[in-house]
């Protein structure tokens, strides 16, 4: 049996940062320098090879034109590598991860994000273990199969639908959750997967890979107080094709007659709303309360209990796809990547 083949694609973030000496930020390396860090990688069962964004960014950096080079690096490599890991800032990573799943229609091979909070060099570092860990996971086999079939998040010993997770902590090594669907797998002393959580594989669908995303969205975040003129003036903004709107609980929002108009007004004119928690856990069910009936009748989308790092993307994957407002409906209500329950 031979050897799983990883290619480890580096974008930037803390686990390939050095601190500048005369500033004392942070800022990125040559990733060459990467892994001169890590003799360890040369331990691990598996082939690696490596490459990495010509010019490695901060993760606030990343954008829809980012996504698709990253997508064309996994497409251009599908063939040669039995699974990807790619190293990537955990501040927009959820964000990148979910767009990534959207993008990789019936990808059947692991396709693995990690990074760290502590850059490589460090002594504390969380690098290492993410690493050499994203790495093993990606190249688990069964009978010479992957047992991985889709894109996941790793970090702090557990793994992730990556299209479930958020980050949560700026400060703990403990960095993402994934508050509506369970850890794939956990790594302790051993790695223990839960097969019956994995993303199901259907041999007879081929990768397609679909890289058009429209950025024209926008994600609203409900708070007591919001103005008429501020929120109307948003869902005016010329162009304008979807929104993500965070409600309060599981759906709800303020029964005003001008806030109701203002929705209704937009959705008549073709933009898509989708209504999605703020809440950290749980889902949106509309028509529950009174506060969320008036949602559902004016037309405004489910997002059930899709993250909002999720519903983004989603939402200018699905903009970017030609659908008709009624294919947009029922695809955004679908599980496409196993997003939402
Ligand atoms: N600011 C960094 C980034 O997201 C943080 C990290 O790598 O974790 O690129």
């Amino acid at each position: 049996m031979s050897k799983p083949s990883i290619l480890l694609i580096y974008t930037g973030g803390t686990i390939g940062m050095v601190k500048d000496f005369e500033t004392g930020a942070l800022k990125v390396f040559d990733f060459s320098n990467l892994l001169e860090r890590i003799p360890e990688l040369k331990l691990l069962d598996c082939d690696i090879q490596t490459v990495s964004f010509e010019k490695p960014i901060d993760s606030s950096n990343m954008n829809t034109v980012k996504w698709a080079k990253l997508a064309d690096l996994i497409e251009d490599n599908y063939d040669k590598f039995d699974g990807f890991v790619i190293l990537h800032g955990s501040d927009t990573m959820s964000y990148s991860a979910s767009a990534m799943s959207f993008m990789l229609e019936n990808v059947d091979k692991p396709v693995v994000f990690t990074g760290s909070q502590l850059p490589i060099g460090d002594l504390r570092t969380d690098a290492k273990e993410n690493l050499i860990t994203a790495i093993q996971v990606a190249s688990l086999r069964n009978n010479n199969d992957p047992v991985i079939r889709e894109v996941c998040l790793y970090f702090e010993y557990k793994l992730y639908r990556a299209n479930r997770t958020t980050k949560i902590s700026a400060e703990h090594f403990n960095a993402f959750q994934s508050p509506n669907y369970p850890a794939l797998a956990e790594s302790g002393v051993h790695l223990k997967v839960t097969k019956e959580l994995l993303w199901p594989h259907d041999p007879e669908k081929q990768l397609k890979v679909r890289k058009n995303f429209d950025d024209n969205a926008v994600i609203i975040k409900m708070f007591p107080g919001i103005n008429e003129q501020v929120l109307s003036s948003i869902l005016n903004t010329p162009g304008l094709k979807g929104v993500v709107l965070e409600t309060y609980g599981s759906g709800n929002a303020p029964t005003d007659i001008y806030f109701i108009s203002i929705l209704q007004r937009a959705i008549e004119k073709g933009v898509q709303i989708v209504n999605v928690t703020q809440c950290s856990g749980g889902s949106v069910n509309m028509g529950h309360y009174e506060t969320s009936t008036m949602l559902k009748e004016i037309g405004v989308i489910s997002g059930a209990d899709i993250t909002t790092e999720a519903a983004i993307t989603k939402m200018m994957y699905l903009l970017g796809q030609d659908l008709s407002p009624a294919e947009f409906k029922t695809c955004f209500e679908s599980s496409l990547r196993g997003e939402l329950s």
